[in-house]
């Protein structure tokens, strides 16, 4: 049951219909898990009633207190399927100019690095709206040195953002409690490593763990962590002038890098540019 369930659920609620067709697509929808659920035998009460709330969503009916309340973490279509009716209702039907002008095309006028951490969306905590920035996310936030092979992922990003869609700005954000940065600082001198890819990856910022540890040698190891969040966002700044394309639009003045930093303990944040050399930061 739950594949073809899955399957229709797919169907009905990832591909974007024109707004006057989806009254009667999702009216078939229903009709569908009508349909699947009178011919299904043995249905368990909890999945009986996690189909009769996805379909009153489909009809338009929010559950009680809105969605993410009631949604269970064991039950991940039902999150996603609700979050996205919730994003349709409450963002997508009432920005009918926004969402038109981003089917024709984007123009975003930043690039931003951010840590793949669950707590440091960039769109959530610069609230920015659909179109505005060009994300790149992985461990740490890092910007890997121009190198076609050994980071294309990286290198392709920055191309198609610099090259073809004119971002503006190139912003790294470092973030509190890092995980990948702790990693970063956690490698012991002889550089032996345990993991796959983990360690491997985070010692792009090797520059930034080496000034640290020497500038900070006494100091404890979160507040070298803390400092090296930040440093490690400089080294990428950095990596980032490795980029022919990025050195001729910065020397054109067409682009400008910062970094920046999240501080979600605290509530702060702070951010700087680089003009080849580091300027004041700005505190908020
Ligand atoms: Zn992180």
């Amino acid at each position: 049951m739950t594949g073809s369930f899955k399957k229709r659920m797919l169907l009905c609620c990832g591909k974007q219909l024109p707004k006057e067709k989806m009254g009667s697509k999702y009216e078939e929808a229903i009709a569908g898990l009508t349909k699947l659920l009178s011919e299904k035998d043995g249905l368990n009460d909890a999945a009986a009633a996690k189909i009769k709330q996805i379909t009153a969503e489909l009809q338009g009916k929010p559950t009680e207190n809105g969605v993410a309340k009631d949604v269970s973490v064991s039950d991940p279509v039902q999150r996603l399927t609700s979050g996205f009716l919730r994003f349709k209702t409450e963002k997508y039907e009432k920005n009918p100019a926004l969402y038109g002008e981003l089917a024709k095309g984007q123009s975003p006028k930043f690039l931003v690095f951010a840590c793949s951490d669950s707590r440091v969306c960039p769109s959530h905590i610069f609230d920015f709206q659909p179109g505005e920035a060009f994300s790149v996310r992985n461990i740490a936030n890092m910007v890997p040195p121009y190198d076609k092979k050994k980071f294309p992922g990286s290198g392709a990003a920055i191309e198609y953002a610099v090259l073809h869609l004119k971002v503006e700005n190139i912003v790294v954000v470092g973030h509190s409690c890092c995980g990948g940065i702790k990693g970063l600082m956690s490698i012991p001198d002889d550089g032996c490593t345990s993991s796959d890819f983990i360690e491997n990856w985070v010692q792009i910022g090797n520059l930034a763990r080496s000034k640290v540890k020497s500038e900070l040698n006494s100091a404890e190891f979160t507040e070298q962590c803390k400092n090296c969040e930040k440093e490690a966002v400089n080294v990428s700044l950095g990596n980032l002038l490795t980029y022919p394309f990025v050195r001729e639009a910065v020397v054109k003045k067409t682009l400008a890098l910062k970094g920046a930093h999240y501080d979600f303990v605290n509530g702060c944040f702070e951010i700087w540019n680089l003009d080849f050399s580091l300027s004041t930061s700005t505190k908020v």
